[in-house]
């Protein structure tokens, strides 16, 4: 059985925004000059076209760095006025969506920790009601497609068209090479109920180590996944998130020219 949604190519979202869609950018804006550093590099190493930056961040356990708050979509949105780039950030709760839209955010997305909770997606859909924005929707951080699905109608009945999935892996069992196990499967089960769904692939968190990020990128790419959201911090190793699988602007430059990106339908 298929499943409804009214959706919009890519393409369509924001003019001049090309598939693959590829996002780029850091776990987490910091600063000013890393948020800036970033965007520049990303710039001028790659045709990327979209600056990732979380600003609010859903740490799993106290004590961790949750964000720079506000101050970060000030960056965002001087990088983006600097270099042209377009950029997203991930919300989730009413007051998220609210501020980045008043600081001009192009693209939301929610993150795996919220589509588990049908409270919260439905708060973030209710804000997000005549409006235009283009939203993603991770997958929950369980393998349970059906939450995945719910969110993604929440959002969809909210009337955002310009709608798409991103496949950031499922809690994976100590042991396992992958931080989030891909189970692929789910991915592609959503792809087949849901066919003109637009899927970006998030290999960094299903990696959580850099030297899975190309190997990963490519198979959502053989899979003709529709772009893939990559981190990248100017100093990797001293990011105050995700520190073992960002990459620098000029690493990821690196697989995006060799990974082999087929058509979609080809
Ligand atoms: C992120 O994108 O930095 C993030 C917190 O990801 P996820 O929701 O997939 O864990
Ligand atoms: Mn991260």
């Amino acid at each position: 059985m298929k499943i409804n949604l009214t959706l919009s190519p890519i393409e369509n979202w924001i003019e001049g925004l090309n598939t693959p869609l590829i996002i780029g950018g850091p776990c987490s804006a910091e600063s000013e000059e890393q948020v800036l550093e970033t965007a520049r590099q990303i710039k001028a190493n790659t045709n990327i076209q979209v600056l990732r930056a979380g600003i609010w961040k859903p740490r799993t356990r106290p004590g961790a760095f949750e964000g720079i708050g506000v101050v970060g979509l000030k960056w965002l949105e001087k990088a983006k006025k600097e270099t042209g780039l377009l950029t997203a950030v991930e919300v989730a709760n009413a007051e998220h969506v609210e501020l980045a839209l008043k600081f001009n955010v192009d693209i939301l997305w929610v993150g795996a920790r919220t589509t588990v909770n049908p409270f919260s997606v439905q708060e973030v859909a209710d804000a997000l009601k005549g409006h235009d924005v283009p939203v993603l929707v991770k997958n929950p951080i369980n393998p349970d497609i059906q939450l995945w699905i719910g969110a993604l109608e929440r959002i969809n009945q909210a009337g955002i068209t310009k709608l798409g999935a991103i496949h950031r892996g499922f809690s994976a069992k100590s042991g396992s090479q992958y931080r989030n196990d891909p189970t692929w499967e789910i991915a592609i089960e959503l792809k087949r109920l849901i066919p003109n769904l637009p899927m970006v692939c998030d290999p960094s968190h299903i990696a959580g180590n850099r030297a899975l990020i190309e190997p990963i990128s490519q198979k959502a790419f053989d899979l003709q996944m529709d772009g893939v959201m990559i981190e990248s911090h100017i100093d990797p190793d001293n990011a105050l998130s995700d520190a073992k699988q960002q990459i620098t602007p000029k690493t990821l430059a690196g697989i995006l020219d060799r990974l082999i990106i087929r058509e979609p339908n080809s």
